[in-house]
């Protein structure tokens, strides 16, 4: 079957969320992908963010087929093997004493949310998150995410969610108020445009938390496992949280999420108070051990910041090559923006088709950057050749 025919199908019959390329992918490997008419496209999305050991990577595969053999599922009614490991994996390695397993960022977010307001004093219940944040897409998320275009419609949302202005400590500062719980933050907003928050910011909003006893909760969805770089974007600016959300990046390409806080903290939900069915489920924690395992192994981190750095200067060779399209890049490890000019924004949506056209997978991320996510394996000669295909497209533009 084509790619045609496949999209005819599916047309038929999926509520109209998506607005899909025009290709049914039937097959990757690393940083490659191949759709239904056998056209081969380089991967610098990795299924947003996701498969960051690329496509297939063997022994995921083995670790997920293993389990697969073994066991699929029993409930969170009884310990399961993988699941311990993993958790005893992300404590070992991070600030984090104890781990609740969700399926998806929204998931484990919401699971943030709710160890907020239930360890606050007294009922406290208020959330301030940033203008630009995302989130998720279930209610409460939504209602987190910093970006009205996501709550229309779907009013009147969960209360309980206020945003501070981007970039200034003091704008939060004023939304508190005796309801106040919490402060949630990505290190790094992803979906909004690649906008890093500097050091000294985060340094602030951890100060407020400490001040008006907050807790400090940061969405790592997009930017942990190795992302930006070092295990957890935190780690590399010298803030720690109180709560930390993962999913993305943690099975490569299988459902599941986690959120992890402090042995005092995490006290606060008790038996019953909060449940997954498929929460760490096994094979999704097989392939996440697996994941873990290949990130933490010596000299992957560092190969990340390597690459990032020649990524880095690749694409400032593109913003001076072509002026009026771009103005400069920003972004952590391999989570890159190129930000544009006004005019490049106009054609934002085009210069992403027509890369799609030559066979390379980037998208546009808040309509200002054209967002890079290549998997962490990606190769050298595989920048080389995305920036070849990017000038390629600007030229045409140009
Ligand atoms: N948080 C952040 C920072 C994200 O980037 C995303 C997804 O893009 C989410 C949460 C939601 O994750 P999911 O789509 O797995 O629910």
């Amino acid at each position: 079957m084509s790619n045609a025919e496949w999209a005819s199908r599916g047309d038929k019959v999926f509520i109209g969320t998506y607005s899909r390329f025009p290709a049914a992918m039937v097959r990757g490997s690393g940083c490659r992908l191949w759709d239904a008419d056998g056209k081969e496209y380089l991967d610098f999305l990795a299924g947003i963010a996701v498969c960051s050991l690329g496509h297939c990577h063997p022994r995921i595969t083995e670790a997920i087929c293993r389990q697969a053999g073994s066991l699929v599922h029993v409930s969170n009614l009884f310990h399961t093997p993988p699941q311990i490991e993993l958790a005893e994996l992300l404590t070992a390695h991070s600030f984090a004493d104890r781990v609740f397993m969700a399926n998806s960022g929204a998931e484990a977010n919401e699971a943030a949310i709710k160890l907020a307001r239930i360890h606050s004093d007294g009922g406290k219940y208020e959330i301030i998150s940033l203008a630009g944040s995302f989130h998720g897409r279930t209610l409460a998320t939504v209602a987190a995410t910093g970006q009205t275009r996501f709550h229309q419609g779907f009013e009147p949302l969960p209360q309980g969610f206020v945003h501070a202005e981007f970039g200034d400590p003091q704008t939060i500062e004023h939304l508190i108020t005796p309801q106040t719980c919490a402060i949630l933050c990505e290190p790094l907003q992803g979906e909004s445009g690649v906008r890093p928050l500097e050091p000294e910011y985060l340094r602030a909003i951890r100060q407020i938390c400490d001040r008006h006893g907050l807790l400090l909760i940061f969405d790592e969805v997009q930017t942990g496992l190795g992302r930006t770089g070092t295990l957890f974007a935190h780690e590399q600016l010298g803030v720690t949280p109180d709560i930390m959300t993962l999913a993305k990046a943690l099975g490569n390409g299988l459902p599941i999420g986690a959120m992890l806080t402090t042995e005092k903290i995490a006290a606060s939900l008790i038996v019953g108070s909060h449940a997954s069915t498929f929460g760490g489920n096994p094979v999704a924690a097989a392939a996440a051990v697996e994941v873990l395992r290949i990130m933490l192994a010596d000299g992957f981190l560092e190969s990340v910041r390597e690459k990032s750095r020649y990524f880095v200067s690749k694409l400032q060779g593109v913003v001076a090559r072509y002026p009026h399209l771009a103005t400069g890049v920003r972004g952590r490890g391999l989570l890159l923006g190129l930000v544009l000019t006004e005019k490049g924004v106009e054609q934002g949506m085009d210069i992403v088709q027509r890369m799609f056209e030559e066979g390379a997978l980037i998208n546009f991320a808040g309509s200002k950057v054209l967002r890079f996510v290549p998997p962490l394996i990606v190769s050298p000669g595989e920048i080389d050749l995305l920036v070849e295909k990017l000038c390629l497209v600007l030229d045409r533009l140009a």
